[in-house]
């Protein structure tokens, strides 16, 4: 596949590290050349372009995806996300991504993503809402509770998911709320799911410490992003015990090496103009510092390709747990395991989202809900689960964690595509 003028060897497209990755697992799994073929393709991929009549009356015409990569398994099943810089093949990289995710965590879907081309800041609430409801109207072809589930992701939340099932139940003339997940709480959303991606990246987190012979309580923690991910993921380490002595969003990162209050920057600071750079009792430091800090834990929780072939020979923490999606490039995979850094791979450490995704669908289809402890309980348990399944396998099959949860992703789904046949 030939890279695109603003890609490199050392910053492939996140659609070439996809791939990249499938075929290391298609390789160990040895997997027939048709086959291989079916899983690096997306099954579908529509685009839309669809007006919005901003408030100053003018129209503006948006680019929106929908990839639906396999669905062997179920109902596809990932995000919407609404960034200025989506394309198709990013949005069929997440696709697949959410498939293997999927596959590892042993929940019935295949993978999906959609996505929006807009600049989210730009827009006012009335606007926000238009562009979700054309949005959502476009792409109903295509999306629905048994044949494709959304959800939220980057630039997306609970009142965009709301907006969405709205549209849709409009359409089909009655209320569906199992056609997303990640809705507010009282109209079909799950208590625990705002938090799950990042609780279960802490899941992930204790048990690799574990394995590492040392404690999540106790170690230094650096937290790159903090959105849904990276500050709930920041704040359960510090109520774990851990120092959480940086993190950063987009516009920058602070530093202590004596810890940071999380709390406090999540409730005084993280909504302020300037965001938790604001906050004094410390040294700020750019993202890219940030991740070579020195420190046991770094959670990655921001956007794809941060740890790539010229700083992954300076990170210096023990445990990367990948909360963001794609946060490592193959060439850094490379690296940081010939310097035998453990990296939990995003298709297992953050799948606890697209775990409680899965646990609202459950609840609206059969509108019976849980109590959020049931919740809770039940996402750590498949966490641990999933984690100890990739483990042995990583040391069954002497590779990385990365390599080892493909190796069970894949061939799950292979064998779901093998096993139920090709039409006709
Ligand atoms: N957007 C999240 C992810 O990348 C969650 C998807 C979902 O809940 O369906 O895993």
């Amino acid at each position: 596949m030939a890279a695109s003028a603003t890609h490199t060897a050392e910053k492939p497209s996140v659609l070439e590290m996809a791939r990249q990755q499938l075929a290391v697992a298609a390789n160990y799994l040895d997997l027939d050349e048709g086959l291989h073929s079916v899983l690096a393709t997306p099954k579908r991929q529509l685009i839309v372009n669809f007006p919005v009549v901003m408030d100053n009356g003018h129209v503006e015409v948006f680019e929106g995806y929908r990839v639906q990569h396999n669905l062997s398994r179920g109902p596809t099943k990932g995000g919407i996300r609404y960034h200025p810089e989506v394309d198709l093949d990013e949005t069929t990289a997440l696709a697949m991504w959410m498939t293997w995710k999927c596959a590892v965590a042993d929940i019935p879907y295949g993978g999906a993503k959609g996505s929006v081309k807009v600049d989210i800041k730009r827009l006012s609430k009335r606007e926000l809402e238009k562009l979700t409801r054309r949005f959502a109207s476009e792409i109903s072809v295509i999306v629905g509770p048994s044949t494709d589930i959304p959800a939220p992701d980057m630039g997306t939340n609970a009142q965009v998911m709301a907006w969405f099932m709205d549209t849709y139940s409009m359409q089909m003339g009655s209320t569906a709320t199992g056609v997303v997940t990640g809705k507010p709480v009282p109209l079909g959303g799950s208590l625990g799911r705002v938090e799950a991606t990042g609780r279960g990246c802490i899941v992930a987190a204790h048990e690799a410490c574990k394995f590492l012979g040392f404690s999540l309580a106790g170690s230094r923690v650096v937290v790159q992003g903090f959105g849904n991910v990276g500050s709930i993921a920041a704040r359960l380490a510090e109520e774990a015990g851990a120092k959480v002595i940086a993190v950063s969003d987009a516009a920058g990162g602070i530093y202590n090496p004596n810890g940071l209050p999380i709390q406090t920057l999540i409730q005084r600071y993280s909504h302020r103009e300037g965001g938790i750079r604001e906050f004094t009792d410390c040294e700020p430091i750019s993202n890219s510092e940030l991740l070579e800090v020195d420190c046991d834990v770094l959670i990655p929780a921001a956007t794809a390709e941060q740890i790539h072939a010229s700083n992954a020979g300076n990170i210096r923490a023990k445990l990367i747990v990948e909360g963001a999606n794609g946060p490592t490039t193959p060439e850094a995979d490379d690296i940081l395991s010939d310097r035998n850094v453990m990296v939990v791979p995003d298709i297992l450490a953050n799948a606890g989202g697209v775990i409680v995704s899965y646990f609202e669908w459950v609840q609206d289809l059969q509108a019976f809900f849980w109590e959020e402890n049931e919740v809770n309980n039940k996402l750590e348990r498949l966490m641990r689960n999933s984690f100890h399944n990739v483990l042995q396998s990583m040391l069954q099959h002497k590779t990385n964690m990365r390599t080892a949860a493909y190796i069970i992703g894949v061939k799950r789904v292979a064998d779901a595509t093998v096993t139920r046949g090709i039409f006709p």
